[in-house]
């Protein structure tokens, strides 16, 4: 509310009541429910709330005239402000959008004189509807920029936001705290320095610069970039907002730091078997087809081997399913330690596992399976007290590019692959078996 609204209107209120000769006269707000929300009065009151709704003041119909005031039931703060019961009231409805009921309320201790009911208070109902409409609306921009203050504050996010017309700025705590500035307002130049300052010391500034180089000028630009700082990671969303001009902006920061650790954690859950950790089958047929499309880089052979442990169940119904699971993780952890870092491998199911690798020259590859092989049974799996002997048969498959696609040449190799195992497990175990897939051999 402006000051200069309220005191015209107890301006016009000490006039009505000169003009009058009322003993109080009063500007009253009242709202749909017939309370008095609002009134400015000459002389002031010491309570500006009163309930008119069952006063009759309300329904009455009001020609200017003044009338009895035995007729109404009067709230008694007004009682109260006039020292007794008035005698004459007149109500003077200045009604406006959103407030129809208000108006202006003038008494009389005694009976007036009817010459001192001058023509001119009804004439002041425009102005005092006017001016209750203008407190109402200053009270409502108050309302709406108190709550915008708490929210600016409040929202967990950094905001920084420039006015309309480009030289004002805002910033909110979590801003100042990022930028090293004070929370409030400042110069939108000013902020300027910190703002590169900050995305300067992001690990990926580079890719930053890129984005943002070209697009400082332009007031339509809009952008939603990950900032990297070290450990957090926030998301920088910039945008042009409606404010009172063209050059309006939002930057604001939000810390997805949780958010992108909990996705990487359940890519890795989704991925990775849960008893041994390394890869899971799904993992492996997804990545498997970009490693082979990418075998040009890579060498082109590509080979598959199948890894199954020999007489498993047996260890099992030896030293029971808690070993057997320990023996698993240690037979997981030598494959994977035998094999290159680039070479995949995964858990295929039960005691089977899978390992697909690329190679510039076919021969690496029987190399690597019989690493791999040696690896496992190198010596007994200690666990606990119990000293495990154990090894694994490898099945392998090498190819090269295949008519009919790369889905299709890892279907061909781990078909292949598997009879290979099977050859090396009829043959006595604790050996590799290879085979080369020949394109003109398959199936197509
Ligand atoms: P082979 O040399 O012919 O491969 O003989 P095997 O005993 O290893 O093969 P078989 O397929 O007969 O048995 C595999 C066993 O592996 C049966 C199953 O209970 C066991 N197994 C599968 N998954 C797990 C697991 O996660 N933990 C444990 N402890 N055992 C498992
Ligand atoms: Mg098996
Ligand atoms: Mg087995």
């Amino acid at each position: 509310m402006t000051t200069s609204d309220s005191e015209a209107l107890a301006a016009l209120c000490q006039f009505a009541r000169l003009a009058s000769h009322a003993d109080l006269v009063m500007a009253v707000e009242v709202d749909a429910g017939g309370r008095a929300t609002w009134a400015v009065s000459a002389p002031a009151l010491p309570s500006p709330s009163f309930n008119l709704a069952r006063s009759g003041i309300l329904e009455a119909r009001w020609s200017g005239e003044a009338m009895d005031a035995a007729d109404f039931r009067l709230p008694t703060a007004i009682i109260h402000a006039l020292e007794g019961r008035p005698a004459r009231l007149l109500y003077v409805p200045a009604p406006s959008h959103g407030a129809p009921l208000s108006g202006l309320l003038l008494l009389w201790r005694s009976v007036p004189a009817p010459a001192t009911l001058t023509a001119q208070v009804p004439l002041l109902a425009t102005s005092v509807a006017r001016l209750l409409s203008a407190r109402r609306e200053a009270a409502r921009g108050t309302i709406v920029r108190n709550q915008f203050l708490d929210l600016f504050e409040s929202v967990p996010a950094g905001i920084v936001l420039i006015d309309g017309d480009g030289i004002g700025a805002a910033v909110n705590e979590h801003a100042a705290e990022l930028l090293g500035c004070t929370a409030g307002n400042h110069r939108a130049a000013d902020l300027a320095g910190p703002m590169r300052a900050l995305r300067q010391r992001c690990d990926n500034h580079a890719e930053l610069e890129l984005a943002y180089s070209a697009q400082m000028n332009n007031d339509q630009f809009a952008a939603k970039q990950n900032w990297t700082l070290g450990e957090r990671t926030f998301e920088v969303d910039t945008h042009p907002v409606r404010g009172n001009g063209a050059h309006g902006r939002i930057w604001l920061f939000t810390d997805v730091t949780a958010d992108l650790l909990m996705a990487a954690e359940l890519r890795r859950l989704a991925s990775s078997d849960p008893l041994t950790g390394v890869p899971n089958r799904r993992h492996f047929e997804e990545c498997s087809a970009q490693i082979i499309a990418a075998r040009e880089a890579n060498g082109r052979a590509v080979a598959v081997l199948m890894v199954d442990v020999d007489h498993f169940k047996k260890i099992n119904d030896t030293y029971g399913h808690p070993v057997g699971d320990e023996v698993l993780k240690v037979v997981a952890k030598r494959c994977r330690d035998a094999l290159r870092e680039r070479d995949l491998f995964a858990r295929f199911g039960g005691e089977e596992f899978i390992a697909l690798l690329a190679a510039s020259a076919v021969d690496e590859i029987p190399a690597a399976a019989e690493r791999l092989r040696s690896a496992v049974a190198a010596e007994p799996i200690l666990v606990g007290s119990e000293r495990v002997a154990v090894s694994v048969s490898v099945g392998g498959a090498i190819g090269e590019a295949l008519p009919g696609g790369d889905q299709r040449l890892l279907e061909a190799l781990i078909a292949r692959a598997d009879e290979a195992l099977y050859d090396a497990k009829t043959s006595g175990r604790n050996r590799v078996r290879m085979a080369v897939l020949q394109p003109d051999l398959i199936d197509l």
